[in-house]
């Protein structure tokens, strides 16, 4: 599955910076992604456990994104929409389209199953980022929950257009609800631009490229790297010199000890093993009546050992 990955660290000022390489994994049918968390030298950010980022990509007609019914238990999935349109349905019988600027956030908690799919057969473009939020103890186990939430807090501010995510920035709070202290981010703008970030210093950070090149502390980057930011830091220098767009993501480390497997959030093997079973078997989960896509299968738990 790593299929590439390189790691350099250094340090400035104190402050701990590592250039992280995601590597490529397949969503749906024919869509490479940019798997930026976990890798090897970085498995979270804060309660982020995951972090896919597709496109900006063109299809054929009927070769739209994809993703059959499957599973989910212990986490959050978040969705952020940049270009294109897509069909969340779930097995609590939430269907949501989602657009540009818009995120759809399903608690998956003790179990929900959903499928994402292209509007309709048309050629099309999609640019997109999902992100897994991992629940703690005390809220892993809650009843399952589907938001949409079509209207974000946007900041103008030095040349970038900002929406706030998750969490509190320049006085503004995100009405997304998360059960970790977390933030969330988008940098976007259409020309050169600077400006210094003030953050929580109690945050671990990191930042991704979207699109174009951005200089993030003296670091250049472009899509495919994350740039790990550590904890203790009370601002960070953002500049490009042209149209260029960034996510960033923070949060209080995480305490726990997570098992991330397949779809799947959990502690222990017994429990993704049991939640594998469950779902190939058609047991515990609900099925996503509506989606006329084909259920994907949990592969063989067995060789989770070596997954750790
Ligand atoms: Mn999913």
């Amino acid at each position: 599955m790593n299929e590439k990955m390189s790691n350099s660290e250094n340090t400035i000022a104190g402050h701990q910076l590592e250039r992280i390489t995601a590597h490529s994994a397949e969503v749906g049918k024919g869509f490479i992604v940019r798997r930026a968390v976990p890798t090897k030298a970085r498995r979270m950010v804060g309660a982020w456990c995951f972090l896919d980022h597709v496109g900006p990509a063109d299809f054929d007609a009927g070769h739209g994104l994809n993703v059959g019914p499957h599973p989910h238990i212990g986490l959050q999935t978040f969705t952020w929409m940049i270009e294109g349109e897509i069909l969340h349905r779930d097995s609590l019988g939430f269907e949501q389209i989602i657009r540009p600027g818009q995120v759809n956030l399903m608690t998956a908690g003790n179990g929900i199953a959903h499928a994402e799919e292209s509007l309709n057969d048309d050629a099309g473009r999609v640019h997109i980022t999902q992100l897994w939020i991992a629940l703690p103890e005390a809220e892993r186990h809650r009843a399952p929950d589907f938001k949409h939430y079509p209207d974000l807090p946007i900041i103008e501010s030095d040349g970038f257009k900002i929406t706030l995510l998750v969490g509190t920035a320049f006085n503004f709070t995100a009405p997304t609800h998360v059960y970790s202290p977390m933030v969330g981010m988008d940098f976007k703008t259409d020309a050169g631009a600077r400006t210094n970030l003030e953050l929580n210093p109690a945050f671990e950070h990191a930042v991704l490229c979207l699109s174009g090149m951005m200089n993030v502390e003296g670091e250049l980057i472009e899509p495919g790297t994350l740039l790990y930011l550590g904890l203790d830091r009370n601002t960070i220098a953002l500049s490009c010199d042209s149209a260029a767009r960034l996510l960033l993501i923070g949060g209080e480390p995480f305490k726990e000890n997570i098992l991330m497997w397949w779809n799947f959030v959990a502690r222990t093997p017994a429990e993704i093993i049991q939640a594998s079973e469950d779902w190939n078997n058609h047991r515990h989960f609900p099925e996503v009546e509506s989606s006329p896509l084909k259920r994907l299968l949990a592969p063989d738990p067995s060789g989770l050992h070596l997954k750790t």
